[in-house]
């Protein structure tokens, strides 16, 4: 079997890139050599922490968004030459929380990683659920953004926005600037507050829809949040994953409106809550986590029309073997995402 390279990682700040042989694919899976892969949150948290979910064993493969052609295939549904993309994980479909239609919440999620290779394997619980043809004529790069898109319509539909609403987008990386996009594109005359810090993020904040951006180290939000709605926003996204943005939406939120927290903070964060916000003001707050399988498909069928421009959110292309650096440049806040071209 021919051997190809990969991006491993053997623990925080170490990834190695390597050359490995090809498995044998088993009954149903396919082999799909990788055309894009997009970095995302997920992957800066890995590297400098690892994951209890997604790595399982060291070394591991790493990296979870991509898209891609299929080389060989031993599913009868799929076919030498096809374009496809695959969410990184597959529900059950059986326990408890996939027969609630829940299946983001499915308490045997299998996961897929290794999206930072020339080729990945797809098992076969991916294949059933959660493998999508893609046409010949969309760009690899959109097509990549799939998975991103899907978790930001599942937290879009969490957070019940309407026409007219007043959205606060706190936190404007990848995730964020998808949610301007989003709710400009399928909602009318929404005003969105967009909040940040990096000039670089705030510039793309402002060119993807937002009306009023902040910067949290400069601006008194409260008071600038007053200014545009006199009680606060109507709804709120927190995409930070920080506790004291969670705690601070609290303030910003008004009356009657909804906070959804988006964004996971470390295990063992608390925020507090005052018993008169929650019955007195009628403050929701909700979270949305990850997607599901009716995400998925629904975020490829938008990706496939021109609705929304999801690749102004891509600010660089880079080798595989430069990943570990292409991390460091999210970090810094120069880049947003970054394709990574295998
Ligand atoms: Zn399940």
């Amino acid at each position: 079997m021919p051997d190809y390279q990969a991006m491993l990682f053997y623990g925080p700040e170490d990834l190695r890139f390597e050359k490995l042989a090809q498995k044998e694919l088993a009954r149903n899976e396919v082999r799909v050599k990788i055309e894009t892969a997009l970095t995302g949150g997920t992957d800066i948290k890995t590297y400098f922490r690892g994951h209890p979910k997604i790595i399982k064993e060291l070394p591991s493969a790493f990296g979870y968004e991509f898209a891609g052609e299929i080389i060989e295939s031993k599913n009868p549904n799929f076919k030498i030459g096809q374009k496809v993309i695959a969410a990184n994980t597959a529900p059950c479909n059986q326990c408890f929380f996939c027969r609630k239609d829940q299946q983001e919440l499915c308490m045997n999620l299998k996961f897929l990683n290794g999206s930072f290779a020339q080729e990945i394997i797809i098992p076969v619980d991916i294949t059933k659920n959660n493998l999508h043809k893609y046409p010949k004529s969309m760009s690899a790069q959109r097509a990549a953004f799939t998975q991103t898109l899907a978790v930001c319509m599942l937290g879009f539909d969490r957070t019940r926005i309407q026409d007219r609403d007043i959205v606060c987008i706190y936190g404007i990386g990848a995730i964020g600037l998808c949610f301007i996009k989003l709710c400009k594109a399928l909602r009318e005359n929404i005003t969105i507050i967009a909040i940040g810090s990096s000039e670089k993020k705030k510039e793309l904040a402002r060119k993807s829809g937002a009306d009023y951006v902040f910067d949290y180290k400069k601006d008194d939000l409260k008071k600038e949040i007053q200014k545009i709605s006199e009680f606060g926003a109507d709804k709120i996204i927190e995409a930070t994953g920080k506790p004291d943005v969670w705690q601070q939406c609290i303030e910003l939120i008004r009356p009657g409106g909804l906070i959804n927290y988006f964004g996971g903070c470390p295990h063992d964060s608390k925020i507090e809550i005052s018993t008169y916000d929650l019955h007195y003001k009628e403050i929701t707050l909700t979270g949305s986590f990850h997607h599901n399988p009716k995400y998925i498909q629904k975020a490829l069928t938008i990706l496939q029309s021109d609705l929304i421009d999801v690749e102004s959110i891509i600010t660089h292309e880079m080798q595989l073997k430069d990943l570990q650096k292409a991390l460091m440049l999210m970090v810094s806040g120069d880049a947003i995402k970054v394709a990574i071209l295998p």
